[in-house]
């Protein structure tokens, strides 16, 4: 393929050629061979594909088809009942997600029995921690007063409520996998061409599953799966070469920590230090203040590799910034939630903590790697909307959080260029034998630039095949 007239690496307008997975040419009037496809990008600027450093897969599909819960959709209770009222009388399950507290509260069972109780319901936390159930749902799942599965009782009665328990969820319900189709389709529109899948949950079954999606053509992208204990020492069957084919690489192990249930220290050391032998990396879910002093305690301890990272990195003291520098650790961020949640924060985070809000000058000040990603469905799946939250540093209403954290648009798009299995790194170079993994956008860079959040690419390519043409 032969693309005329595009503006790389932020400056020349040049032709380029793409045999198979890579670009071969690269020249200022290169002479179309033959019947090979060509491409007037007409000074529009080719980039690196994106890579969307920390999302999950099987709930972002799962989430399009469910009903939203909590803010932007949902403010109030009164909203939250219309929704569910007018979703009685149909089959089957209702899967409700985003839920906060601000819309009605710490919510139970017995709140959403009030509005809707001919059909079972599940509503997951907007933190992805916590599913209450009605009791229909309850009923459906064969759970009573006095069993011994993991949901929560209050004075030995059923409250709805399941916490940090997806699996067993899972299982009970028996759960068919989502279709990813419609998803892959979205990041690669965006021009998304690689995901890290960081649900902590993750084993062989996830493999399996995500391997075939990508053989079907359903799924698109390249993939780092994280996952449990089950991945170490596990690899994914190779694709075949020349197949033209996404990859899937194991990744990280992943450590989801809670600060009310933190794990035993030792046993935590001693689970980093097994990943570590097993020449596997270690990736540690860190929203609070608590949760981070936890986790550098415990890889200081234990010892760190060169690509272990800290997933969110929410509230960032000052004074651990040096840690991150000293332990080598990746920081994989999340801009967007200032955009999405930054209105949130202003009304309940600390005073003292705002200031240390999803930090990002400051990382890359200290030396510190730092990556970004969108925690899809937690966060929109939408990395330019992102990225223009890293520039502004803006919420929904207006209001500036973390000025000083502010960056330049190409410090943004570095954070979701970075190669999957190394994030934290500086934009790639396009050059002769690149992998040709690009994102066309419709205008050169210095247009785009300016609004970041409104680039939709014209044409997305990965392994040198187009997976969207806008
Ligand atoms: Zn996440």
């Amino acid at each position: 393929m032969l693309i005329r007239r595009a503006e790389i690496n932020f400056s020349d307008v040049v032709d380029l050629r793409i045999d198979r997975d890579r670009i071969v040419a690269i020249g200022a009037q290169l002479h179309a061979q033959g019947d090979e496809p060509v491409i007037d990008a007409d000074g529009g600027a080719l980039l690196s594909g994106l890579h969307d450093h920390h999302l999950h897969l099987a709930s972002l599909a799962a989430s399009r088809a469910s009903l939203q819960c909590g803010p932007p959709q949902v403010h109030t209770a009164e909203q939250l009942a219309a929704q569910l009222k007018a979703r009685r009388g149909a089959q089957g399950w209702l899967r409700g997600i985003g839920y906060h507290e601000s819309v009605a509260g710490e919510i139970d069972r017995h709140w959403i029995d009030r509005h809707l109780f001919d059909r079972p319901v599940r509503i997951q936390h907007r933190g992805g921690r916590l599913w209450v159930l009605n009791s229909a749902a309850l009923q459906l799942l064969d759970v009573r007063d006095a069993g011994d599965d993991p949901l929560e009782r209050i004075d030995g009665r059923l409250s709805g409520r399941l916490y940090d328990n997806d699996r067993w969820l899972r299982q009970r319900l028996g759960l068919e996998r989502p279709d990813l189709a419609e998803v892959s389709r979205h990041l690669a529109s965006l021009g998304v061409t690689g995901v890290t899948d960081t649900s902590p949950n993750n084993s062989p079954g996830e493999v399996l599953w995500l391997r075939q999606a990508q053989r079907r053509g359903e799924l698109l992208q390249d993939v780092l799966l994280m996952g449990d204990a089950s991945l170490d020492g596990f690899s994914a069957e190779p694709v075949e070469a020349g197949s033209g084919l996404p990859q899937l690489t194991i990744g990280p192990r992943k450590f989801h920590l809670h600060e009310a249930h933190l794990p035993d220290y030792d046993d935590l050391c001693t689970d980093i230090r097994r990943a570590h032998r097993a020449e596997r990396n270690v990736a540690f879910h860190c929203v609070t203040r608590a949760e981070l002093v936890f986790t550098l305690g415990a890889l200081r301890e234990a010892g760190t590799r060169p690509g272990d990272r800290i997933e969110h990195a929410s509230v960032t003291p000052t004074e651990l910034l040096e840690e991150f520098r000293d332990l080598g650790l990746i920081v994989v961020s999340q801009p967007g939630f200032i955009a999405e949640r930054g209105d949130q924060y202003l009304d309940e985070v600390d005073a003292a903590d705002q200031p240390w809000l999803y930090r990002l000058k400051t990382f890359l000040d200290a030396g510190v790697l730092l990556a970004g990603s969108t925690d899809a469905p937690f966060g929109a799946a939408e990395p330019w909307r992102a990225m223009q939250a890293a520039v502004s540093r803006r919420s929904a209403k207006g209001r500036v959080i973390g000025a000083a954290e502010a960056l330049s648009p190409e410090q943004a798009l570095a954070l979701f260029t970075a190669p999957l299995n190394a994030p934290g790194q500086q934009l790639p170079r396009l050059e002769i034998g690149a992998t040709a993994d690009l994102c066309l956008l419709h205008a050169g860079w210095r247009r785009a630039r300016a609004d970041l959040a409104g680039i939709r690419p014209r044409l997305t390519l990965r392994g040198g095949r187009v997976i969207w043409a806008g």
